[in-house]
C-alpha cells in the first residue's frame, strides 16, 4: 500500500490540524487520542512515512526503530504508569482494523484495562 499524505497523522505531523502533543523529538511526535479508551491513551507515530508496523520495521532506520520505542518508555514514565502498567497496540491493516494508514502505537493505562485488547 503507497503511504497517503493526506492522511489525518500525516496533516498532523505538517501542522494542518491541532493535536495535545505530549512528546516530540527528532523521529517521532507522541499526543493524546481524539476519543480516548483509557485515562492515558496515546498515540506514538514516526515523523517518517510509513503506513504501518509492517512498513516501519520492513524500511525504517535503526535510529528510528529505537526512537520510537524508546519513546513509549519515556511518555509511560512521564505519566507514572510504569508501577500499575499500561498496554501497547498496533493495529495493521483490514483484520486489526486500522484506520489512520500512518504507523502508530497506541499506548493505554491510567486504569485496569481488562483482558481484551481494545
Ligand atoms: P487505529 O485503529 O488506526 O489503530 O487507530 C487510530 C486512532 O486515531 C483512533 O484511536 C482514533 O481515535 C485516533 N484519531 C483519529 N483521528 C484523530 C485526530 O484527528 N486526532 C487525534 N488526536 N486522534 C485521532
Amino acid at each position: 500500500m503507497a503511504y497517503d499524505q493526506n492522511n489525518i497523522f500525516a496533516k498532523i505531523l505538517r501542522g494542518e490540524i491541532p493535536c495535545e502533543k505530549v512528546f516530540e523529538n527528532e523521529h517521532v511526535l507522541a499526543f493524546n487520542d481524539i476519543a480516548r479508551k483509557a485515562p492515558v491513551h496515546i498515540l506514538i507515530i514516526p515523523k517518517g512515512s510509513y503506513v504501518s508496523f509492517a512498513d516501519f520495521s520492513e524500511k525504517a532506520s535503526a535510529d528510528e526503530i529505537v526512537a520510537l520505542n524508546r519513546a513509549i518508555g519515556e511518555i509511560a514514565k512521564e505519566k507514572d504508569i510504569v508501577e500499575s502498567g499500561y498496554r501497547v497496540i498496533s493495529n495493521h491493516a483490514a483484520h486489526a482494523h486500522q484506520e489512520v494508514p500512518h504507523y502508530h502505537v497506541h499506548l493505554l493505562g491510567g486504569a485496569d484495562l481488562g483482558g481484551c485488547f481494545k
